[in-house]
C-alpha cells in the first residue's frame, strides 16, 4: 500500500482514514484499523494530552478511586503507525472531504470517523464531590438529572446511592432527607430496571420527584420548572447537579452533518445519512442507544468493519444492535447491571437476574 499520508504544504495533510476525537470511541476505532492500514494512513486529531477514563468519575466522587487513576497520557494510547495531530477540529467540510483545525491545518481524508463526545468538565468536579459528601452533616440532600440526553444515564443515581451508603455508615443518614429530581417520568428508560430502582429508592426513603427540570441554583435553594411551566423551589444543604450536555461546537455548527445537534447516522451501520464516507461513534451520535463506554465498545467493531468496506467500494454490512450497559452501584457493596439493545430489549449476559444487587 502506498504511503497515503502526504504533507502537501506546511498547512495541509492527507490521509486514508481521519479519526476526529481520541476518546473511548476514537481510540478504539484507530486501534482496530491500525493493523490493516499502512504507516500513517490514519490521522487521529485529539487536543488533549491526557485521556480521562470517565466511568471512574462516579467512583472518584464517592471516594472509591483517586483522581489520578482515571488519567493516562494520551500518547500512550495512540496505536503504532497512527499519526496523532494534537489539535482540534474547528470546522468540518464534508462536501470537500476536508476538516479545518484550530492551529490552521487542513486535513483531507478518504473516510472520516467522528467521535467528539459530549462537552463536560466533570474531571474538575468529581474530587470536590467526594469532599462535599464527607463534609455533609445532615439536612436536605438533592440530586438532579438533566432534561437533555447525556452520558451514562445511571451515573446521577449511582452517586446518590453511594452517598446514601456513606452517610448511613457515618450515622449522618438519620438526620438527612434525600430527594432525587428528574424531568423524566421514570428512574430508568427500561421498565425492568426502573421497577428495581424504584424499590431501592423507596426502601431508603429517597423521595423521587418526576417531571421537574433544574433551571436555577441559588445559594441554599434549587429552582425547578415543571412540565406545565410551574416553578418549584427546594431548599438544600447538599446539591449534586448532573449538568446538561451537548456535542461540541465544531459539530453543532455544521448543519450538513447533524440532526437536532447530534451527528446524523444510520442507527445500524453508523454511517452518516448523507455522506457515505463519514461514520460516527460514541456519545455524539443521534442513535437511540444509551451513551456509555459499553456501547462504544460494540460500536467500534461495527465502524471499523464498515469503514474498511467503504474504502474498498463495498456497502457497509456490519450492524450495531443498540447494545449498551449501565452498572448502577446501589451501595459500596452492591449494584445492578442494566444491559439492553435498541427498543429497550433487555439482554443480560450474566447467569443471574441482574437486578438482584449482583455486584
Ligand atoms: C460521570 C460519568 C460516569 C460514567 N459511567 C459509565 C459507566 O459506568 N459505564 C459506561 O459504560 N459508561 C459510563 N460513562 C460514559 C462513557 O464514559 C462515555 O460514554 C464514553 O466515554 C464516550 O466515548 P466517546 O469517545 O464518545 O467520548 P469521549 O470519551 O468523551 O471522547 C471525546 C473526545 O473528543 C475530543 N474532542 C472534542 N472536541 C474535539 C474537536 N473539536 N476536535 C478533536 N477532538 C475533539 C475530546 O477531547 C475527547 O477526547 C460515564 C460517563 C461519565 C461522565
Amino acid at each position: 500500500m502506498s504511503l497515503a499520508l502526504t504533507f502537501l504544504s506546511s498547512l495541509c495533510y492527507r490521509c486514508k482514514v481521519l479519526v476526529v476525537g481520541g476518546g473511548a470511541g476514537g481510540c478504539s476505532v484507530a486501534w482496530r484499523l491500525h493493523r490493516k492500514l499502512g504507516d500513517k494512513d490514519i490521522i487521529l486529531i485529539e487536543p488533549s494530552t491526557v485521556h480521562y477514563y470517565q466511568p471512574l468519575f462516579t467512583l472518584i466522587g464517592a471516594g472509591i478511586k483517586a483522581f489520578p487513576q482515571s488519567q493516562r497520557p494520551f500518547k500512550s494510547l495512540v496505536p503504532p503507525r497512527v499519526m496523532w495531530l494534537k489539535d482540534q477540529v474547528d470546522e468540518f467540510d464534508p462536501c470537500n472531504n476536508i476538516v479545518h483545525t484550530q492551529c490552521g491545518y487542513r486535513v483531507r481524508y478518504e473516510v472520516m470517523v467522528i467521535g467528539v463526545g459530549l462537552k463536560n468538565d466533570y474531571d474538575k468536579h468529581c474530587t470536590k464531590c467526594w469532599c462535599c459528601i464527607q463534609q455533609f452533616d445532615g439536612g436536605h440532600a438533592v440530586f438532579t438529572f438533566p432534561k437533555e440526553v447525556g452520558k451514562c444515564s445511571g451515573a446521577a443515581q449511582k452517586i446518590m446511592y453511594l452517598a446514601h451508603d456513606y452517610w448511613s455508615q457515618r450515622k449522618v443518614h438519620p438526620r438527612t432527607n434525600i430527594t432525587y429530581v428528574t424531568p423524566k417520568d421514570a428512574l430508568f428508560g427500561i421498565p425492568k430496571y426502573a421497577r428495581a430502582l424504584n424499590k431501592i429508592a423507596l426502601n431508603r426513603n429517597i423521595a423521587v420527584n418526576h417531571h421537574l427540570e433544574l433551571v436555577e441554583v441559588k445559594s441554599r435553594a434549587a429552582v425547578f420548572r415543571g412540565s406545565n411551566g410551574q416553578t418549584v423551589t427546594l431548599p438544600y444543604n447538599f446539591l449534586h447537579v448532573t449538568p446538561p450536555m451537548s456535542p461540541p461546537a465544531c459539530l453543532t455548527k455544521c448543519s450538513e452533518l447533524i440532526d437536532d445537534g447530534y451527528l446524523d447516522v444510520h442507527k445500524y451501520t453508523l454511517q452518516h445519512k448523507c455522506y457515505p464516507n463519514v461514520y460516527g461513534i460514541g456519545d455524539c451520535l443521534n442513535t437511540p442507544n444509551s451513551k456509555t463506554a459499553a456501547a462504544v465498545a460494540q460500536q467500534s467493531g461495527i465502524v471499523a468493519q464498515n469503514v474498511w468496506n467503504t474504502m474498498y467500494g463495498r456497502p457497509p454490512t456490519a450492524k450495531y444492535d443498540g447494545y449498551g450497559a449501565c452498572p448502577i452501584l446501589t451501595s459500596y457493596k452492591a449494584g445492578i447491571i442494566a444491559e439492553f439493545k435498541y427498543g429497550g430489549t433487555v439482554c443480560e449476559t450474566l447467569p443471574v437476574d441482574q437486578v438482584v444487587n449482583v455486584l
